[in-house]
This record gives C-alpha cells, structure tokens and sequence, in this order.
C-alpha cells in the first residue's frame, strides 16, 4: 500500500547471472490483465481470503463510508466483498499497453540486479476509486490499481514519453514497490533476515493483543503480520514500540484519517503484552519518534517492515548503489538485497 499516490518522476527511491534470460524475460514482460471476473476474485476469495475477515467495523466503514448500519462484523464483511466485488473494472487498451511499457522498462533495468524479480510475472487488477481508497496496493499474486491513479500514471508515462529529461519513468518506482509485497506474499521467509538481522525488528510471538488495538488498527493488505516490536536507543528511553496504524478516537472514518504510531510493549519472561489501553489511546504519532524516522531514513512510509523494504528495494533496483549521503543503514540493506534478491 501507498499513501502517497501522487506520481513523481523523481529519481527514486537489475544479467551475467541469468541462466536464461531470453527466457527470463519473456515471462517478465508480458503481463497479466486480470478481467473483472478474475479481478473479484483475487479482492475477496483467493489465498489471503483472511484479509477482509480480519477486518473490524470502523475500519470497514473507513473502506465504504456509506456501508449500511450494522453491529454484526460479519455482515459487516459480507456487505464490503460484495462492495468490493463489484467495483472491478477492464483495463482499456491505452492502459494495456502504457502498463506493458513502464514493465519492460522496469525489467530492463530489473534484470541485472534480480534475477528473482525478473523471473516474477506481473498481474494488473484494475477497481475503481472507491476500493482501499483509491491507493495502489497488492492482494494475491496481484497489483491492484485504482482507475484514477491508473490514469494519472498513463497519462505521467505518455508525457514522459514524448521527451521528459527525467530519468525514472513515471510509475517505475510505485510498481517496483507493489511487486515487492507480491514477493514478500509468495516468499515471506526470504524477508525474514532483512527485518531481523538488519533492520533490528524483533518478531513478537505470539503477537500481543489488546481491545483498543482490534478496535482502532487499520489493516494493510501488503502488511498483514503485526508482530513486529523496535527498541528505542538506551538514550531515548529502551523502551519496545510497535508501528503500527490507526484511526484515532474521534476521527472521520475514512482512510484519510488513518495515522501511524507507536504503540509501547513490554516483555517478560518472553512473552509480549501492549501496555494498557488508555495509554495506547495517547500513544505518539510515529513521526515524532525521531530516533525510528532518523534509522529508517530513506522514506516516510516506514509504518511496517514490509513497507520499509518494499521503497527499500524500489530504490535499490532503480538506483543499484545508495545514493551520496546515504545512511549506514540503507547501504546494509542494499548489501542485503544484493545478495538475497539476486
Ligand atoms: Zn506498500
């Protein structure tokens, strides 16, 4: 998932190894377009079914402003797959083939980095502006697009096209990102070292629970693991937090509202709890934890590790080696991709 979807051409933030790469690349260039039909499915039915059965009233109405009164979350659930399902749509041709362009520019330069990448295939799900409030996202093997920033990056792309001095091709970096959470979906246990080992995330398990968190987190369908816990430098304090987002008390029930923090816990004797509720409730917007945003530095989408490496690795593949200036952190996890994406 994205939050911010306004297209930039900025530069953002992979073939001696192929075995085969007339092969590799063939399978890579080519994407799918999923139909309506097969667009319904992959939102509500397929392997993380489980997505939308976790998801709690508020945030649901959050999804569909204007679902219809219930207190039952099962209605509740059966009503937005049947919202969701029907807000599927054809891609046209003009998107077809603006698509087919941004993903073989990708894979050219995909190619001497990733084989793993190059040999991922692309499959496109196009709804319309009211599914997961219009951000691009991923669900299965797919990447959803909603129609109105699908627009704004073929449109980006054809300007582009016709003679832009950008270096990156508009809608390069978000669709590197999206297929990073298709990998991360297929193959999660590849990430595992990278949040660990790198980042310094430790795995709660199991993770805690607490009634304010059920009742205010959002869920990201490119995150849907909440078990991962940061500690804070000895300086600021030591203590545990976990990113994770919400939509506070007294905000409007749309996505819109919806904000990162960081929510304290504690450990003993192995296992994790959340501290109380009432404190949770208070809990600090993630952007005012300065010492998280200075370690995370390379992006502000940093409300999960899985969204941390997917700009990680849309950076590393668009850009090979960090940038001047670059912090330690980012050049390790480069290091780490180069070796473990290769
Ligand atoms: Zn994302």
């Amino acid at each position: 998932m994205r939050r911010r979807t306004i297209l930039s051409a900025a530069a953002w933030p992979w073939l001696g190894a192929l075995a085969s790469p007339t092969s590799a690349r063939a399978a890579n260039v080519e994407p799918h377009f999923a139909t309506p039909e097969e667009a319904a499915e992959a939102l509500i039915g397929g392997p993380d079914r489980a997505y939308i059965d976790g998801l709690n009233l508020r945030e649901m109405r959050a999804r569909w402003p204007s679902m219809p009164q219930t207190q039952d979350p099962d209605a509740g659930r059966a009503a937005l797959r049947a919202f969701y399902a029907a807000r599927t749509r054809s891609f046209t041709d003009t998107e077809r083939s603006a698509l087919a362009d941004i993903v073989a520019w990708c894979s050219e330069r995909v190619a001497p980095r990733s084989t793993l990448f190059a040999r991922t295939p692309w499959s496109f799900v196009k709804v319309d502006g009211s599914v997961e409030g219009g951000m691009p996202h991923t669900r299965g093997d797919s990447i959803v697009l909603p129609a109105p920033f699908l627009a704004r990056m073929v449109e980006a792309s054809a300007r582009w096209a016709n003679g832009s001095r950008a270096t990156t091709r508009p809608g390069a970096d978000v669709l590197l990102h999206e297929q990073t959470h298709v990998l991360q979906r297929q193959q999660p246990a590849r990430f595992e070292s990278l949040h660990v080992d790198v980042y310094g995330f430790r795995r709660m398990s199991p993770p805690p629970r607490s009634t304010w968190h059920d009742t205010h987190v959002v869920a990201n369908p490119d995150a849907p693991e909440l078990c991962w816990a940061w500690q804070r430098p000895e300086a600021a304090g030591g203590s545990w937090i976990v990113p994770s987002v919400v939509l506070p008390d007294g905000a409007a029930p749309t996505l819109d509202a919806m904000q990162p923090v960081a929510l304290e816990v504690t450990q003993r004797e192995g296992r994790w709890s959340f501290v109380d509720d009432a404190t949770l409730a208070r809990a600090p917007a993630l952007g005012a934890v300065r010492d998280y945003g200075a370690r995370f530095d390379w992006t502000d989408e940093n409300f999960h590790p899985n969204e941390l490496t997917a700009d990680l690795v849309a950076l590393w593949l668009l850009e090979g080696t960090p940038r001047n200036g670059a912090s330690t952190l980012f050049g390790a996890a480069c290091d780490w991709a180069r070796t473990h994406l290769a």
